[in-house]
């Protein structure tokens, strides 16, 4: 028998874990956690005691009491006990937060799989977070589009979608009953849309029995601003063309395409696109993937890398390499040359960095420009310090950003044209919306299996 449990992703953005069973075969797809998990019952430094592995999260069932599937170090303390492994594979769509975090509570001995550009994000986030992003030490393989994975009696076949970060997959999972379609992440109008078109033919050719279907953007209304990627362009091109002192931008720095955009947005004007030790570091090993053209800073004439003046920089090894060369490379600078070269820099930041404006002291007018999603709560906390900077600094403030998510007419579409035999939503807030489509939509319930031959 074929079964699919959603233990996330149910009536929330994120948190996907899918479980799909056939006979002995147990393998899950994503293992994310949702965005504000915690927020209920945790805030600022009222924190689950992981001291104490999940007994915390398990009370508040923020994780399923699954036996061997969790590590021996995270249930030492809590009531369930560790058994072997019982799962076979972690199958990975892409590395957002909300669909690998808890990866790092899962047994060791349960191999992940995942996509070679995943992979290289995978190994510099956990250099760059000085091992605090750390999936587990587990077999990674990697795999790419027209791969055939065979895990016991499944065989799955990842394929390309296009979304906010490269690496991004689809499954095509082909069990002893058929074959069961899973999206992750996708949307239809980004710079590779060519590549969800790939995914969509072949889900349609596979006539799958069950299609498990995110909807970030199903909702009845959307009113935030929503360009494509060009039009970002367009839009941050013509703001930074009058903008006479510093441009500062603020984005994800796993958008490779935001990347690039920005890179010749700064080509465009006559700025230098200056970016953190952290990014260079991801943008460094992307060059060892030649399916993706990641701008290069230390080799692109119009990139610089920025350093933080620290007290003791041989802690943080991945930004000492840099630090060494301040002074002898062209390409690496500190916050005295920001600040004293603002009207030639396109200057990228994050939010958790903002007080190297402290040292780069922006003129003010100086454009900030925010290009990710507008926060969904009306109370976000970190926006309203966000904005203090901005009134702080004088800043022109302006929002640019194209989504990584298909909206609600082209989810509806996808489903439609692949035509599975019955959809079920996931990674949304409004899963009744999906019966606009054609397709008979099974509304899952958390923790509750599915049959696919009822
Ligand atoms: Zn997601
Ligand atoms: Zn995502």
């Amino acid at each position: 028998m074929v079964s699919i449990t959603l233990f996330g992703g149910v009536g929330q953005i994120g948190g996907n874990k899918v479980l799909l069973e056939d006979g002995d075969t147990r393998i899950f797809f994503d293992f994310g956690e949702p965005f504000g998990m915690k927020d209920k019952y945790f805030v600022d430094f009222l924190m689950p005691r992981e001291r104490f592995g999940l007994r915390d999260y398990f009370h508040f069932d923020m994780l399923p009491r699954i036996s061997g599937l969790y590590d021996q170090k995270w249930l030492e303390e809590t009531d369930l006990k560790h058994t072997d492994p019982g799962f076979n594979a972690i199958f990975v769509s892409h590395m957002h937060y909300d669909h690998v975090m808890h990866m790092r509570f899962v047994d060791e001995g349960i191999p992940a799989y995942l996509g070679f550009a995943a992979d290289i994000i995978r190994r510099s986030w956990a250099e760059t977070s000085l091992g605090k992003m750390n999936f587990g030490d587990r077999e990674y393989h990697t795999f790419r589009t027209g791969d055939k994975i065979k895990v016991g009696s499944i065989e799955v076949h990842p394929i390309h979608v296009d979304h906010s970060t490269p690496g991004a997959y689809g499954f095509l999972i082909h069990t002893s009953e058929g074959c069961v379609v899973y999206t992750g992440d996708f949307r239809m109008h980004g710079p590779r849309s060519d590549m969800t078109v790939d995914f969509m033919k072949a889900a349609a050719e596979a006539k799958p029995v069950a299609m498990i279907c995110e909807g970030t953007r199903v909702m009845q209304e959307d009113l935030r601003e929503n360009l494509s990627e060009d039009g970002v362009k367009e839009k941050v091109l013509g703001l930074a063309n009058k903008a006479k002192d510093l441009a500062i931008v603020s984005f994800y720095p796993k958008d490779l395409d935001r990347m690039r955009t920005f890179r010749d947005i700064a080509t465009e004007t006559g700025r230098k696109f200056v970016v953190s030790a952290k990014v260079a570091n991801l943008l460094e090993m992307f060059q060892s993937d030649p399916g993706i053209d990641a701008p290069d800073p230390m080799n692109d004439p119009n990139m610089l890398v920025y350093v933080r003046k620290m007290a003791r920089p041989d802690k943080v090894r991945y930004e000492k390499k840099y630090v060494d060369m301040l002074g002898s490379s062209d390409h690496v600078v500190d916050s005295e040359y920001v600040r004293n070269n603002q009207s030639k820099l396109l200057f990228h930041t994050d939010f958790f960095q903002l007080t190297e404006l402290i040292d780069i002291k922006p003129k003010g007018e100086s454009l900030f420009i925010r290009s990710k999603s507008e926060p969904f709560e009306e109370d976000d906390v970190q926006e309203e310090v966000l904005q203090n900077w901005i009134s702080w600094y004088k800043l022109d403030f302006r929002q640019a950003h194209a989504s990584g998510h298909a909206d609600m007419n082209e989810v509806l579409a996808a489903i439609d044209e692949i035509s599975p035999e019955a959809v079920i939503p996931i990674h949304t807030e409004h899963p009744s919306l999906f019966k606009r489509s054609k397709v008979k939509v099974i509304i899952p319930e958390a923790g509750k299996p599915l049959s696919i031959s009822e």
